[in-house]
Formats: C-alpha cells, structure tokens, sequence
C-alpha cells in the first residue's frame, strides 16, 4: 500500500473514499480472503452495489457486511469514522476523550464513549508472551476512582492498606533487548497479597528469570523460583541493573492519560484504560500506520452491547 496514510489528516482524506474504506477492512479483517462470519464457507458471492456478500448456507445473516462479527457489528456509523477514531485512540500518547472524538467525527459523546470502548476490545491484542528475559513487577493505586462507586461495590473493589479510595492496578514489564523493545503485562488486582501478586508474575515471567521488585513483603519467596533482586526504596532507587524504573514510568504514562485525559474512571472500566495504554506502549516503536493496523486487524470476534458496558455504571462519562 503505497497511498498508505501516515498522519491524521492523511488518514482522514484517504478513508474518504468509500472503495478505499472497503479494501482496507477486507484486506485486515480476511487477509487469507473473505469467509462467511457464520459458517465460515468461502464460496461466497460478492454484492458490489452494496458492498456484502451472500453465502449459500441457509442460516440466519446470509447477507453480510465486512462489519458482522466485528466491534462494529449494529453500529449505524459509516467505517470512516470508525476509522478515524482507531486511528486517534491507537496513536495519540495520552489517549482520546470521547467529548474529544464527539467533536473531531460528528457523533454524540455518548456515541464516541461506546467507540473508544469497542475499539480498546480490539487493543487486547494479546501480545505478551510468557518467556524469558529480566522482568520488573510492580503494583500501583490509581486515585480518585472510588467517589461513584455504591459502598457494597467500593468494599469489593477497595482493599490492602493505604489504597483508601483507589484501586490497584499490578503490572509486569519484560526488559528489552537488542532491537527488542521492553513490553508490558498490566491489570487490575483485588488486593497486594503475596498470593496475587506472586500468581501475577508467575503467569507472566518464566522461572529461573530475574525479577526486580522492591521491598514489598509481599514479594517475599520468589527467590524459590526466580532469582529475585529486591530495590528498597527507603534506601534508594537504582543499584546497577537493580531497579523498577521500567514499569514506574509505565505507570506515569497510565495516571497523566487517566488524569489528563479521560478525568475519572469507574473502577469497572480501569482495565479497558489499562488495555489501551499497554498497547499504545508495547507497540511504541511502530509507526501510526503500524499501530492502526494491529487494531483493525484485531476487530473481528470481539463485541460488546452497551447493557454490557454500562451494567454497572450510571453513566458513560470519561
Ligand atoms: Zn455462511
């Protein structure tokens, strides 16, 4: 793809074109070619004037768009706008309020907080691979989120010390190496119990490895399956390679889009934040294009209504 977009503006006037739009959903939603969403039969005829195909299966949604069995599926907005807002939420550092989108494509804020929402299903790209290589665990609070919660729900969430009012997030950061950009495994915990955040590390770092964490006693035992170099913090930060500056700065990259961007967010939605910005993180070394396109090609078997979404929440606000 030659005419390939490589800046907003770019990618605004190129996914103009309904034909282009098309294509490209094709070409990253079926790149081994077009299947039926339902039955999977390939032999499936293509309805130009209307941009759908018909399967020879007698089974329910025979006609189908490029759009069935993707987030996109039951949306009314034209792909362009999909598009554009992909292309925001993959590539801007600190993420992209829906009120922000509302503005750039012409939807209501509701409708854009329902995009960004689908759109960080597609984020989970599942693109950390338990393997070897030195790791860093760490776990943090993310403030503030608790004001709207109902006390049955803050008793849940709210738990470990000093934490009153927030909610936990743990994370693990793989070190790079040569060409080897470092990635990171992050999400929301209910406590910083041994048992938690010991599980975390061993779902996600291969024994034998080094883990650097610091001196929370919860850490404590690891040295049975990893070799474990502890940095205590009252003492200080860096000793040699001894150090979790890796995944703390993955950390203040999470609170100023969190702050910054989107304000405040429910408990129940702080690991879809999660999500987007360990995504926007582990592919940092890929071009805005690049990144696009790991979303789009992401975006078939993964949906979800806006019952689902807003179960537990009063309302759609970040
Ligand atoms: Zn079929």
């Amino acid at each position: 793809m030659s005419t390939e977009p490589q800046t907003l503006l770019e990618a605004v006037r190129h996914f103009a074109d309904p034909d282009v739009t098309h294509n490209t959903m094709v070409e990253l939603r079926w790149p081994s070619g077009v299947h039926c969403p339902t039955c999977g039969r390939t032999d499936v005829r293509f309805i130009a004037t209307r941009r759908m195909w018909e399967c020879k299966e007698k089974h329910p949604k025979k006609q189908f768009s490029s759009k069935v069995g993707t987030i996109f599926e039951d949306s009314p907005l034209s792909l362009d706008k999909w598009f554009v807002a992909i292309w925001q939420i993959a590539n801007c550092k600190n993420g992209v309020s829906s009120y922000e989108l509302a503005r750039a494509i012409g939807v209501t804020q509701k409708s854009a907080w329902f995009m960004l929402h689908r759109i960080r299903l597609a984020m989970q790209t599942g693109s950390f691979i338990k393997s070897g290589g030195d790791a860093e665990a760490d776990e943090t609070f993310i403030g503030g989120l608790a004001k709207n919660m109902h006390q049955a729900k803050r008793a849940k969430v709210i738990t470990g010390t000093g934490g009153a009012d927030k909610a936990m997030v743990m994370g693990i950061l793989r070190r790079g190496g040569e060409g080897q950009p470092s990635r990171v495994k992050a999400g929301m915990v209910q406590d910083r119990s041994g048992e938690t955040l010991k599980g975390a590390i061993k779902s996600a770092v291969e024994p034998g490895q080094k883990v650097y964490t610091d001196a929370l006693p919860a850490y404590r035992g690891l040295s049975a399956e990893y070799v474990h170099e502890v940095i205590d913090h009252a003492v200080e930060y860096v000793r040699d390679h001894i150090h979790t500056n890796g995944i703390e700065n993955f950390w203040s990259l999470l609170k100023r889009t969190i702050k910054g961007t989107y304000v405040s967010v429910e408990p129940f939605h702080l690991d879809a934040y999660v999500t987007e910005q360990t995504f926007r993180f582990n592919e940092r070394k890929k071009n805005d294009g690049g990144r696009f396109r790991d979303v789009l090609s992401a975006v078939a078997g993964k949906r979800i209504t806006y019952k689902e979404l807003t179960r537990n929440v009063s309302e759609a606000n970040a």
